[in-house]
């Protein structure tokens, strides 16, 4: 959220570009920004795409939707308060020092049970009935427009692209700058076969090169079968989008990749409502729920959940366990750096609830025990 808001509002100028119909930035110098700086902002849906997804029933009056009404921000606070107390001091926002991370060959991996590689933040790496999935890769060290912004923690980001061997499928959930890098996906466009997203996402593929035969998008509740065992569906959550000022011109979803033997949600970014026990019904159980737990704050309570909120959803998808993450990557808020996952922790025991915490890099199965290895604390 608020990586909108002070990216858009405070370090940058932004024009429109008519050419692409699209937003564009200057920089504080005031000097026009390269073209790489055009380019990552991406390309809102126009003509054929946009006539396209407006038949989706998610779209009304010109943007996306969410179920329930959806204000950006908590009632009475005002855009300006949000940013003043963005920039206050707080305290232990950034790890004192480097994290700690394991770095996998992912080329060599193999396991006859499903593997999963957290890479910080929302970025993570599937292995899974002998196929590789991506989503939401970010590795280009910034989740901003410009790489002086947003940039992620030391140890954080030791993976690049490069590790990255070739993806049988990339998911990619939505197209903030936190999960959608345009450097990533340059770079790994090679490498991916098939692109599944959410509807409105190919314009920005396509405007970065990707070819569009290559991507699929995906309305909510829409079901795609990758492999003769392996269907992925795409469900509702409770966010937004937008790489400019203009929100809700592409859609924000999770997903659920199912096997005949494994059941995944793949939560994407959401703030708490009712679609978690709606697919929990629908969809569940699941092996685990893979759901953000950071970047919360009191003033905008609806498109990100709070730790204890993330454990509620857990259990109302019900999921068998649950990996925190949208932490341990990036400040995008204000809390302490690490603690998400000690809300998390917290809030578990209380519900009796199995909680995944790897190391950046680290793979695991659904049967890796973690206990006693609380590597987020006494970092140095
Ligand atoms: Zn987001
Ligand atoms: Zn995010």
């Amino acid at each position: 959220m608020i990586s909108v808001i002070p990216i858009n509002t405070i370090k940058s100028f932004v024009y429109r570009n008519e050419k692409h119909d699209n937003l564009c930035f200057l920089n504080f110098a005031g000097n026009k920004a390269n073209d790489m700086s055009l380019k990552i902002t991406g390309k809102l849906p126009s003509g054929k795409d946009l006539e396209r997804i407006s038949q989706s029933p998610n779209y009304k009056e010109g943007a996306f939707q969410n179920l329930s009404p959806t204000p950006m921000k908590a009632e009475g606070i005002s855009y300006w308060k949000m940013i003043r107390e963005f920039f206050k001091k707080h305290p232990d926002t950034t790890p004192p020092g480097k994290l700690p991370f394991v770095k996998t060959n992912l080329e060599k991996l193999y396991s006859s049970q499903p593997v999963i590689v957290w890479f910080g933040h929302s970025s993570y790496f599937i292995y899974i009935e002998n196929k590789k999935f991506l989503i939401d890769p970010v590795f280009s060290g910034n989740a901003a427009p410009f790489s002086f912004m947003v940039k992620s923690f030391p140890g954080s980001n030791e993976y690049k692209a490069n590790d990255i061997p070739a993806i049988d499928y990339l998911i990619l959930t939505h197209d903030h700058y936190d999960h959608l890098d345009f450097k990533t996906i340059r770079e790994l466009k090679n490498k991916v076969k098939r692109i599944y997203c959410s509807l409105g996402i190919s314009s920005h593929l396509k405007y970065w090169g990707i070819d569009e035969n290559k991507i699929i998008e995906m309305d909510w509740w829409d079901t795609q079968l990758l492999e003769e065992n392996i269907k992925l569906t795409a469900a509702p959550a409770r966010h937004f989008s937008g790489r400019g000022i203009k929100r809700g011109q592409t859609l924000w979803s999770s997903f659920i990749l199912k096997t005949a033997r494994h059941n995944l949600y793949l939560g994407g970014d959401s703030g708490y409502d009712s679609h978690f026990k709606e697919i929990g019904n629908k969809y569940g159980p699941f092996d685990i729920a893979i759901l953000e737990a950071g970047q919360y704050n009191k003033m905008w309570p609806l498109i990100h959940m709070m730790p204890e909120e993330a454990v509620q959803a857990a259990v109302d998808l019900k999921a068998k366990a649950l990996l925190p993450v949208h932490w341990g990557k990036f400040k995008l808020s204000m809390h302490p750096w690490n603690e998400p996952v000690k809300r998390v922790l917290e809030k578990a025991k209380t519900l009796n609830l199995r909680v995944q915490t790897p190391r950046i890099g680290e793979p695991f199965t659904f049967n890796t025990d973690f206990s006693g290895s609380d590597w987020w604390e006494n970092i140095e």
